[in-house]
């Protein structure tokens, strides 16, 4: 039997919400199936040598806005797994009610075997491949695995270009100079930081009590790991591609981003302190902590790891990383997870307050930024901690029943059939 792709459990996730939501087969297949799928192939010389590079994007759903969502650089990537992320950002801009669609692209490429100057080649040619689709009123793309601030600004630039006028927000999660937000680089691991927290508050747990494992010390988890740590949280464990790191009485989280900075590897794996025990990545999924935060990859914790994994409170900075079974055992279990669609929405929430900055022309400081960001993190977990109270079902079941009914009466509203 073939395992289940990652648009395979998006699909379950949903069809479980829409059954629970009584939708209709008409309204289901609409909100099933992407409104357009682009791809292009891209000519590149890579090396000295000419390739064609396959790009995508797709637009699943305008229902509630533009279309919105990263675009990833990666040899994996391909349309079945850009369709299953587009139809994800729909979910989660659903959820924290900002007024976007869900798009997600991608280039099956290995950006690093690629110099600056190709990569800026590929992206800008990605661009105009694309154009007559992308907008700040119709697609607005932003940075995903593998791809960054600049590559935005590359983005940015060539729209520009193309259209002869300024149209730096086109795109978001640019650099500062062209737009950028305050906060921006931060959100998405201080806003799984803010979800932790204010679930802890409702479990009546005190953060300086806490103790907490997190697997994944990138973009996400480092800024989780420090958002909480500020709290008075005990980050105990903490890992990435080369393994993890343990100590019971608190890592020292200053030590080791130091750490990181000066190797050249920029991992974990030749850090070292006074009582600080290497141990496995799964290893420190099955950690005795209060709360457990994967952030690294998809599908990490499955139908073997649920049963030993020991946290009351799973937090999913990274997209999908419970498979179905898996999060039909922790929720036998008693363990409270909060989804992906929520718990990393932080970036997505940021991204669109830099595009409201660049619409508005002014922009807003960090601590406004990380107030909004906070308020509507919070707001988002109770509506979702409310549903899932009143009809007993898990946190996961509730966030998407918010968030495809959002979508599905915003369709009914403008009824297009
Ligand atoms: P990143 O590349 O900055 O960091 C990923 C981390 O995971 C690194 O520490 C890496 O070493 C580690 N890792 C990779 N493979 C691993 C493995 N097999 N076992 C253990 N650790 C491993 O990426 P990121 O931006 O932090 O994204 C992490 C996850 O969060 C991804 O699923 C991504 O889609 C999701 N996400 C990111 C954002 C964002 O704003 N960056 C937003 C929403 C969701």
């Amino acid at each position: 039997m073939c395992a289940a792709t990652l648009l395979d459990n998006v699909r379950t996730y949903f069809n479980h919400a829409a059954e629970e939501l009584a939708l209709d087969n008409g309204t289901r297949s609409i909100l099933l199936n992407p409104e357009r799928v682009l791809v292009v192939n891209i000519p590149a010389r890579i090396n000295g040598s000419v390739q064609v590079l396959r790009g995508y994007r797709v637009q699943h759903s305008s229902v509630r806005g533009p279309y919105k969502g990263g675009i990833r650089y990666h040899p994996d990537v391909d349309l079945e797994e850009v369709s299953a992320l587009a139809a994800l950002m729909t979910w989660k801009c659903s959820l924290l009610n900002v007024p976007y669609g869900g798009a997600k692209g991608g280039i099956s490429c290995e950006p690093s075997v690629m110099t600056s100057g190709e990569l800026e080649a590929v992206t800008r040619r990605y661009v105009r491949m694309l154009m007559p689709n992308l907008g700040p009123r119709l697609d607005i793309p932003a940075p995903d695995v593998n791809t960054d601030e600049r590559v935005m600004a590359w983005m940015a630039d060539e729209a520009s270009i193309l259209t002869g006028q300024n149209m730096t927000s086109i795109v978001t999660g640019k650099p500062l100079g062209l737009g950028g937000s305050l906060g921006r680089r931060e959100s998405t691991g201080f806003g799984v930081g803010c979800v932790a927290l204010e679930a802890l508050r409702n479990l009546r747990m005190e953060p300086e009590k806490t103790t907490v494992a997190i697997q994944g010390f990138g973009k996400v988890g480092k800024w989780a790991a420090q958002k909480l740590a500020e709290a008075g949280c005990r980050i105990v464990g903490i890992s990435d591609i080369t393994g993890g790191k343990f100590k019971s009485d608190g890592l020292d989280l200053e030590s080791i981003l130091e750490f990181m900075d000066s190797s050249p590897e920029n991992t974990l794996a030749k850090y070292s302190g006074p009582r600080v025990e290497d141990i496995t990545n799964e290893h420190l999924l099955s950690l005795d902590v209060d709360v457990l935060i994967p952030a690294a990859l998809e599908n990490q914790i499955t139908e073997d790891v649920a049963p030993r994994v020991k946290a009351k409170l799973v937090v999913e900075g990274a997209n999908a990383p419970v498979v179905p079974e898996a999060d039909a055992i922790l929720t036998a279990k008693g363990t409270l997870v909060i989804p992906d669609i929520l718990a990393n929405a932080g970036g997505v929430v940021v991204s669109y307050f830099e595009w409201v900055q660049n619409l508005q022309g002014y922009s807003w400081d960090f601590a406004e930024v990380n107030k909004r960001l906070d308020q509507m993190l919070v707001n988002a977990l109770n509506e979702v901690g409310t549903l899932a109270r009143t009809l007993r079902i898990n946190l996961r079941k509730a966030a998407y029943m918010v968030a495809v009914r959002r979508v599905a009466e915003v369709l009914w509203l403008r009824n297009g059939i």
